[in-house]
């Protein structure tokens, strides 16, 4: 008997699941893999959960989130990127924002256009749901740019994806070359997902986002990243009005809604002053980068994120990671978000001992 529906077969999740085969049996790994911040959850935030969990907040909201924190998520919108949002709604992380918003849009046959390396879920979501991943090739300085967007578009394609700081690159994009995107999706009709979780972690100059600089445009943000509450499943989502009725009505049948006390939390943590993580993130990415550059390796700066996306010293990506994960060094290959195999992804969030200890086996087995 077989109960899966045909459209599991679009999606594939083997490449990942090797690695955590391989690292199965890893004792006390160097685990330079991981895609959340190695502080914890801010005490004022975990405070006012604790607080709210106690008071009874525990319910049904909205189905589109507490008002307190869609206002908030305008106006922290405003104080970064002078200009708020209109029309949020409060999402189960961004990873929920991403399915509600490509549930509701992509047809089969649509095409989707995201930078290759891209971050794993739009692949898989785009494919689950009928649709066609147009990636567009960003090796080897990986910016997605206008020019390279022009080469991908066709009369099926609909949506825009564009993710800065990038994750698995932590490449950022300029307001500028934003704007150019931006043009472009003015000039084919699509409609641009900006995926903003990593906006907090921007080193070099001001952040940008595609918010305000194209009318069709959704917005998802989120506080796994920054406020580090990757299990608190919040996040928020903004856009065109049609758009967001949709998202909303299929949350009702989905989601329902994200967790109440963490919605209450979030409104906290988007008040916070995060410059000194931003400070001490900062030196890791130099600390990653310098290091990389002195053992030779072929590597971008990245402007922002906690990523850094190296090429494997033989080309072959699969190969260098299984070497180090012989070594007692947790990284993952580049293939898991890429159809190219030449890279390897290292997430400098961790201490600053553990990323040198990485640093010293990957300058060993180079
Ligand atoms: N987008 C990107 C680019 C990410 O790296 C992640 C987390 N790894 C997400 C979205 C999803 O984050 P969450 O659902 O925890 O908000």
């Amino acid at each position: 008997m077989n109960f899966i529906a045909d459209r599991m077969s679009r999606i594939d999740s083997s490449g990942i699941r090797k690695i955590f085969a391989l690292a199965a049996d890893l004792k006390n790994p160097i685990n330079l893999s991981i895609g959340q911040p190695d502080y914890d959850v801010d005490d004022a935030v975990k405070d006012v959960a604790i607080a709210e969990i106690r008071a009874g907040f525990n319910k049904y909201t909205q189905t589109g989130g507490i008002d307190e924190l869609r206002t908030e998520a305008s106006v922290y919108y405003e104080r970064r990127f002078g200009v708020g949002l209109e029309n949020v709604m409060v999402t189960s992380g961004v990873s929920g924002g991403l399915f509600l918003a490509l549930l509701a849009t992509v047809n089969p046959g649509d095409e989707v256009i995201f930078a290759d390396p891209y971050f794993v879920m739009y692949k898989h979501l785009v494919n689950l749901l009928g649709g066609v991943c147009a990636m567009v090739d960003t090796y080897p300085h990986f910016k997605l740019t206008a020019e390279g967007v022009e080469r991908v578009i066709t009369p099926r394609s609909k949506i825009l994806i564009v993710n800065s700081p990038s994750n698995p690159t932590g490449v950022t994009l300029s307001g500028i070359e934003m704007a150019g995107l931006a043009e472009l999706a003015k000039k084919h009709r699509l409609l641009v997902i900006s995926d903003d979780i990593y906006d907090q972690f921007h080193y070099d100059g001001p952040a940008g986002s595609m918010a305000g600089l194209c009318e069709h445009t959704v917005v998802l943000n989120g506080f796994s990243k920054t406020a580090a509450m990757t299990g608190w499943r919040v996040g928020f989502a903004a856009g065109p009005k049609d758009l967001m009725d949709k998202m909303n009505t299929l949350q009702q049948y989905t989601f329902v809604c994200a967790p109440s006390f963490a919605q209450k939390a979030a409104v906290t943590a988007l008040r916070l002053d995060t410059t000194e993580k931003l400070n001490a993130y900062r030196r890791k990415r130099d600390l990653a980068y310098h290091g990389l550059c002195a053992l030779g390796f072929e590597v971008q700066k990245p402007g922002g994120a906690f990523y850094i996306f190296p090429k494997a010293p033989n080309g072959n990506g699969n190969d260098f990671v299984t070497k180090a994960i012989e070594n007692n060094l947790l990284i993952i290959p580049g293939s898991v978000f890429s159809e190219k195999n030449s890279h390897f992804r290292i997430s400098f969030a961790a201490t600053d001992d553990t990323i040198q200890r990485g640093l010293d086996v990957l300058g060993a087995i180079r």
